[in-house]
């Protein structure tokens, strides 16, 4: 394998949201490199439906404290809540600093940035929805990616796409490189850099069905664990209650923000039983119980593992006049198949496209889908990598996005807090790498910069073991879905672990086709694989280990949240195989926990 060598003050790894927002910032002090495995503007924040959370107050009373508060309960009270009250202040700022920047957002008559309720987002005084997301269509995410892309171009940051990074290369415990793999040749790159940021999103590929893009296989938070660094809140993921029956695809909560209901095979709207007050616009994990409490008590449709997302009009009318919605004007809400078409034109589209259905006709067969990594690589405030639960910062190393763990989002992450997330902490990565690198100087590279990336792909590509990746990849889908999905017990995760082993030793013998240098997909996925069966295995062995229910993490022999022994976070070491685990306090500012009501 051929290697070139490039030099930079930073380098950001990932091009969606988080790393070209960090990337911004750095870019504009500091020599700034993004690497990225999709061309940017293919990233998953490109996906993003529904809307990015700010308490503007453009349609009706909010406050960011009333955002703030509704984060932390929404986390379950696992979120730090300094750094939620950092975010949620934050807010308004940076959706008019994305607006500044281009992003066409929907417009209200008088042309202020429209927005639209969400999920656990609610007015304080009244526990009632509250509008908060706003929006560009359906289509926020791909409108905030693209307009910072451009940005981007503009300033000249320079671009590696289409190059897979495999390693972090340190210098006495600082960061001193990047060594990423070429698709196009086959070749290795070494960047040597002063800082590095990590932006690469989530690992929803675990699970069989996931609203997550084909890369999301969680590549950089496995190479910390190889580099003896932790993870934190493992065991925390997100399932969306509606994805595409089967599919996995994404159906916005902007569905049921516009007015959408889900209803059983009895033609019931089941929500009122489980969330009487905010019904369909209870907080995610508790939506998607619901739904497997329905489909397991036999009221799926046709007694089938779904249910209906309804959002046709007369449906939409008739459940808005019962709840006594109105618009802001105070008249009653009342929509016309024009306004839900102009609102989710995507949505529409994927349902006819993907199901051969028309949303304004059918309902739409939804299940809970794989979706977002509440945990991830522990950060400071500043987004610094830390090492240990001590917050020991891990020098020139930071963490934003969707791959962090700050903690905003705890053991539950609210819809629409991803986009700000990812924009606020990929700002301040940005602006921090680059006041750091103004003071640190270059660091020697190791001498053996490539040789684990060598030796994982070599092992790769001259392993004649006979086993298969794709056999691999659905056998751990398949034990991840059955028992480490939204009900989880002893005995499931017991077995799960055994099977992740046995997948983990399988993976030593894998065999690929295809040997060719240029453009070997065959080689990047089967190294991925063995990425995300290091981060099934300590999804797996974390959900065991915390023996309390909390958020998405619910445990069927352990049903009920325990502050007194788990209000903290969780932080894994995996080493030769072998795990550790150490705990961190939850930060509370304000709020003391609650049992949550919606
Ligand atoms: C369908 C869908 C809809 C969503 N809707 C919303 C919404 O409406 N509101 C909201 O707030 N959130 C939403 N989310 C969540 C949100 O979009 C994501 O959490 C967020 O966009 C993640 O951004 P990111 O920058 O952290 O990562 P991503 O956008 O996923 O980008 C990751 C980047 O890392 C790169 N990468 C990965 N591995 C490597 C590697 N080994 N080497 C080099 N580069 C690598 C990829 O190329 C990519 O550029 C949605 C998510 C999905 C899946």
């Amino acid at each position: 394998m051929q290697v070139h060598t490039h030099t930079y003050d930073v380098v950001v790894i990932g091009g969606g949201g988080a790393g070209l927002m960090a990337a911004l910032y750095a870019s504009k002090s500091a020599k700034t490199a993004v690497v990225s495995k999709l061309y940017p503007t293919r990233s998953h924040t490109g996906a993003a439906q529904g809307g990015i959370g700010a308490a503007l107050g453009n349609l009706e009373e909010d406050h960011p404290e009333w955002h703030a508060f509704d984060t932390a309960k929404g986390s379950d009270y696992l979120g730090d809540q300094d750094a939620i009250e950092f975010m949620c202040y934050q807010a308004p700022e940076i959706v008019y600093e994305l607006e500044h920047m281009g992003v066409p957002f929907d417009r209200t008559p008088d042309g202020k940035i429209a927005q639209r309720p969400f999920g656990g987002h609610t007015n304080n005084k009244t526990g009632k929805p509250v509008r908060r997301a706003c929006h560009a269509a359906d289509r926020t995410g791909h409108m905030i990616l693209q307009t910072l892309y451009q940005q981007n171009l503009r300033q000249g940051t320079h671009f590696y796409n289409e190059f897979y990074v495999t390693d972090i290369l340190f210098h006495e415990g600082r960061v001193a490189g990047v060594v990423a793999y070429e698709l196009a040749t086959g070749d290795l790159h070494v960047f040597r850099t002063k800082a590095a940021i990590i932006a690469t999103g989530g690992w929803g590929q675990l699970w069989e069905v996931t609203s997550n893009a084909k890369t999301l296989t969680g590549d950089l938070p496995a190479v910390l664990l190889r580099r003896g660094l932790p993870l934190e809140d493992m065991e925390f993921f997100q399932f969306h209650p509606t994805g595409i029956f089967k599919l996995g695809i994404l159906i916005t909560e902007g569905v049921r923000g516009e007015g959408g209901v889900l209803i059983n095979d009895l033609g019931e709207r089941f929500m009122e039983k489980y969330a009487p007050t905010v019904k369909d616009l209870a907080s995610r994990d508790v939506v998607s119980r619901a739904i497997y409490i329905e489909v397991r008590e036999g009221r799926g449709i046709g007694g089938g593992k779904y249910v209906y997302l309804d959002v046709r009009p007369e449906t939409v009318n008739k459940y808005a006049r019962i709840d006594g919605r109105t618009r802001p004007d105070g008249s009653p809400y009342e929509v016309t198949k024009e306004e839900l078409l102009a609102k989710l034109p995507d949505i529409i589209d994927f349902c006819k496209t993907y199901l051969g259905i028309d949303p304004m006709e059918e309902p739409i067969p939804v299940q809970p889908t794989a979706h977002y990594a509440m945990g991830g690589i522990p950060t400071t405030l500043k987004a610094e990598v830390i090492r240990d639960e001590q917050n020991t910062v891990v020098p020139g190393l930071y963490a934003a996005g969707e791959v962090a763990c700050v903690s905003v989002h705890g053991a539950n992450r609210l819809g629409t807090n991803s986009l700000l997330d990812i924009v606020v902490f990929g700002k301040v990565a940005g602006q921090e790498a680059a006041a750091y690198v103004t003071h640190a100087d270059l660091p020697p590279l190791p001498a053996d910069a490539t040789d684990r990336t060598r030796e994982q792909l070599e092992r790769l590509l001259h392993g004649t073991g006979g086993e298969k990746v794709a056999d691999i990849v659905s056998e751990m889908k398949e034990v991840m879905t059955e028992h480490v999905s939204v009900f989880r017990t002893e005995e499931g995760l017991t077995q799960a672990l055994e099977k992740l082993q046995e997948l983990k030793e399988r993976y030593k013998r894998v065999s690929i086709t295809d040997k060719s240098k240029r453009f070997n997909l065959e080689l990047m996925e089967a190294w991925e694989l063995g990425n995300m069966l290091d981060l099934a295995y300590v999804t797996a062995l974390s959900a065991l280990n915390r023996t309390e229910s909390r958020g998405a993490h619910w445990r069927e022999d352990h049903p009920k949240r325990d502050d007194q022994n788990w209000l903290k976070h969780t932080f894994i070491w995996l080493e030769d195989g072998k795990h550790r685990f150490a705990y961190k306090p939850v930060v509370i500012t304000k709020w003391q926990p609650k049992e949550r009501v919606y």
